[in-house]
């Protein structure tokens, strides 16, 4: 079995210095984890590279989870080379329209704008979201599943369901590997729900080799502590601040500063992250909601 990984640069208006870790499986069939951003810059570095590694044909683009820094390609991808796309169930409503992949920001919108932060100004940023998705290319096909077994030869890859990131998440495991998408990145991961990525991460230890699909790979075990440990920091970080009261906007701004993100897909993202935060300190009896204000009712957990 040949484990090739091939980096995919982020087009500068997404982020620039960034990139997606995809990897390459060459064992009997030929499988592709993820497929980075979609530019037309990408399409002519993939197909180099596929030609360069002698791939004529991929059996399967295995999606880690429905965010567009990981299917961008896929459709080109498949178009090309004949892949058969697969999805965990839970991603697979952002296929379909990648509006599902913000729709977390409508479902959290009251205590957004109670947060402190006006209507214009979340707006702004979605209506900026709304026209980068507009230009997103979805794969035309592609199939959803629950649990994923697939036998390569004399080797077997399953799917481990890891949701915290996106409730879709899922690392693909072979032997003491995984592909874990963006489950846990070092240094930080962004999270829609805290309490499932703390398990999440407790099922990426029993991995000798984790490979993530941004920044340092792979990880191990001591990297996932270290980011177990940055999650509780700013835990604590958040009991602390919210000693006498804090709205929303407030906690964030502390948190991440005055920085403003160009890119309107990464300006969201600390909001949600603090939520996450918060809404689950709040199911543990650590702060409370009293009107637009977080409280929190010890100093340490
Ligand atoms: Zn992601
Ligand atoms: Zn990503």
């Amino acid at each position: 079995m040949m484990i090739t990984s091939i980096t995919i640069p982020f087009p500068e208006h997404l982020g620039k210095g960034e990139a997606t870790h995809i990897y390459l499986i060459k064992n009997e069939k030929i499988i592709l984890i993820d497929t980075g951003l979609d530019s037309k810059e990408n399409r002519i570095f993939i197909k180099n590279k596929l030609k360069e590694l002698d791939i004529s044909v991929i059996d399967y683009i295995l999606l880690t989870h429905g965010h567009l820094d990981h299917f961008g390609l896929a459709d080109y991808l498949q178009n090309e080379f004949g892949a058969e796309i697969l999805i965990h169930k839970l991603d697979k409503d952002k296929l379909e329209d990648y509006r599902n992949a913000i729709k977390w920001f409508d479902e959290n919108y009251e205590l957004i704008i109670e947060g402190g932060y006006s209507k214009e100004e979340i707006s702004e940023i979605k209506n900026k979201l709304i026209s980068t998705i507009e230009m997103i290319k979805l794969p035309r096909s592609f199939k959803a599943y629950e649990n994923l077994r697939l036998v390569i030869g004399e080797k077997v890859l399953t799917s481990i369901h890891l949701p915290g990131h996106t409730q879709g998440s899922v690392g693909y495991s072979i032997d003491d590997k995984i592909f874990s998408g963006d489950v846990a990145i070092e240094g930080s991961t962004a999270i829609e729900n805290f309490r499932k990525e703390i398990n999440s991460l407790q099922k990426l230890k029993f991995f000798n080799y984790i490979y993530p699909s941004h920044r340092k790979t792979p990880l191990t075990r001591s990297d996932i502590e270290k980011l177990e440990n940055h999650f509780i920091d700013r835990l604590e970080e958040i009991l602390k601040i919210t000693k006498n009261g804090m709205k929303l906007k407030d906690i964030v701004r502390k948190i991440y500063g005055e920085k403003i993100y160009e890119n309107p897909i990464r300006a969201l993202i600390p909001i949600r992250q603090v939520i996450s935060y918060l809404l689950y300190l709040e199911e543990e009896g650590y702060v409370i909601k009293k009107g637009y204000l977080w409280i929190s009712t010890k100093e340490t957990l």
